[in-house]
């Protein structure tokens, strides 16, 4: 019986089609013809669904919502969207690190934390991440370490050992190892945790003066955990457990925000601060560099199509805007170029013309043509030209994100502050920000974990990078791990 009232279902190209549910045949028993269009149809697109996943950051969900402006940083910064007032459209994405697409999402892991402000001055994104630090400082060890956290050639297991071994090889790894051992290391659920750039950026207001600054996201409903026990079951009886939570609180009405403050460091303070403000394994103390209050991020809305607005969402650290630069954390340097290109390996080159990748201002690039390509940039298409193209205008947008270098070029390791030490601001984590539960559950956390495959030498490593960054710490694990 035919429902008059059901869409008739089309080709691709909008044609009706004959049937849902018989292909083309000659006779009911004979074989099927190839030019049943719609058949092949069906099938080629089934086999092009999946586009690569992302390396890494591949499993995670998002949202849209709102970032308002509450209080006046415009002594800091000129971006339009930090002054006082703005409200500014925006998307976020939240994902694991290591696992796949398909992975729980309750694995012990750092989180992303991915935004994409639709500002008036173009898109910015700031693509960040749970924690305030990273387990490495330079770009050339990112891809070592990731692979290290992700599959054995032969096997294709992760493998704890590899862990354990790249971290107690690379020192500069304690800080964020500990962050990821302690009670954060499995959030309870993204709306319960922060969100912070981690790198250092600059700022630069009207007046040209710049500012070294850090963006913290602290989350509006507290910061709430899941014990390793906790996480282990629901790994087992909802691998979506963070999407679903998000999906069903912004579907409630239950709408997560954060506010953001910043951490802002006169320029010149940074030469002789006493640790090297740019290194992505360390943070700055709230005491040397108190939070300060700039406005609040509201997500509430779902997404409709997770495929075209999250999956093919392209977060990207190169999109700064008039006021807003970088700085010289070479972490920061490359995923400028990296993030841009992994898109485009993922999406080909036209990946900024998908909806959810378009600014909401008119774009006027000379880049044309490619594979997917929607619209060019009319004639003229080259610059410069005398026909009424688009041009440059530095007075009305001079670059004034910049900072002095000079030197030899080298391959070395940054020049040390006072107090910079791989494992100083760990040890503080333990002894200072912990109190006894939570070293307890720490201990009892990296005893697990090593449990599971870490063999000799990489153990004792293990322990001694323990004892380097809290002798007590380290000595309970060693002993715990000989009890367990
Ligand atoms: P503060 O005492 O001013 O800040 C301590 C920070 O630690 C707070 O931001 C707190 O977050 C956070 N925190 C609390 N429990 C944990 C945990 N189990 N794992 C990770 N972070 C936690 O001290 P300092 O600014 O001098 O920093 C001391 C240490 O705190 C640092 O070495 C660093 O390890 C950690 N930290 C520092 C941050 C910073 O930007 N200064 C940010 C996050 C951690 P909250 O306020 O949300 O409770």
């Amino acid at each position: 019986m035919n429902d008059n009232s059901r869409k008739p279902t089309t080709t691709d190209a909008g044609i009706p089609v004959p049937s849902d549910e018989y292909s083309l045949t000659v006779g009911p028993d004979g074989p099927i013809l190839l030019h049943d269009h719609y058949l092949i149809e069906q099938m080629a697109n089934f086999n092009r669904e999946r586009i690569p996943e992302r390396q890494p950051h591949a499993k995670g969900s998002g949202a849209f919502g709102r970032f308002e402006v509450t209080q006046d940083v415009s002594r800091y910064t000129k971006a339009a969207v930090f002054q006082p007032g703005t409200k500014t459209d925006m998307l976020a994405r939240f994902s694991t690190v290591a696992g796949e697409r398909g992975s729980p999402d309750t694995w012990r892991d750092p989180r992303g934390f991915a935004l994409k402000f639709y500002t008036t001055e173009g898109n910015y994104d700031m693509v960040g991440n749970n924690t305030p630090i990273f387990f490495v400082r330079d770009p050339m060890k990112f891809q070592q370490f990731i692979r290290s956290q992700k599959r054995r050639a032969d096997i294709n297991l992760r493998d704890h050992d590899m862990q354990w071994d790249f971290w107690t090889l690379s020192p500069e790894t304690a800080h964020q190892v500990t962050w990821l051992m302690g009670d954060r290391g499995i959030p309870r659920s993204w709306r319960h945790m922060n969100g912070y750039s981690s790198h250092t950026y600059m700022w630069v207001n009207a007046k040209g003066e710049r500012f070294w600054v850090k963006y913290h996201f602290k989350t509006d409903q507290g910061i709430e955990n899941l014990t390793q026990e906790e996480a282990d079951r629901l790994a087992g009886e909802d691998a979506d457990y963070h999407t679903r939570d998000l999906y069903e609180a912004i579907g409630r009405g239950d709408c997560p925000s954060w506010t953001l403050y910043m951490q802002v460091m006169p320029f010149n303070e940074a030469q002789d601060y006493r640790f090297n403000p740019f290194d992505l394994t360390k943070i700055w103390p709230h005491a040397d560099y108190p939070l300060i209050e700039v406005g609040r991020m509201t997500l509430d809305r779902n997404p409709s199509d997770y495929h075209t607005e999250i999956e093919q969402a392209a977060f990207e650290p190169n999109n700064v805007v008039p006021g807003i630069g970088f700085s010289p954390d070479r972490m920061l340097l490359a995923r400028v170029f990296s993030y841009a290109d992994a898109h485009r390996a993922r999406m080909g080159v036209n990946y900024k013309q998908i909806p959810v990748n378009r600014p909401k201002v008119p774009v006027h690039s000379y880049s044309k043509e490619g594979a997917m390509r929607m619209d060019n940039v009319q004639d003229p298409v080259y610059v410069p030209n005398s026909k009424g193209g688009p041009q440059a205008d530095p007075e009305r947008y001079p670059y004034m994100e910049t900072w002095e270098a000079s030197g030899e070029f080298m391959h070395a390791a940054y020049t040390p502050h006072r107090d910079d030490d791989d494992f100083i601001q760990a040890g503080t984590l333990v002894r200072d920000v912990m109190d006894d539960a939570a070293r307890d559950r720490l201990v009892s956390n990296v005893v697990g974990h090593l449990k599971k495959g870490v063999t000799p030498p990489v153990l004792e490593r293990a322990f001694d990078y323990w004892r380097k960054i809290d002798q007590t710490v380290g000595d309970r694990i060693a002993a715990e791990f000989d009890r367990r």
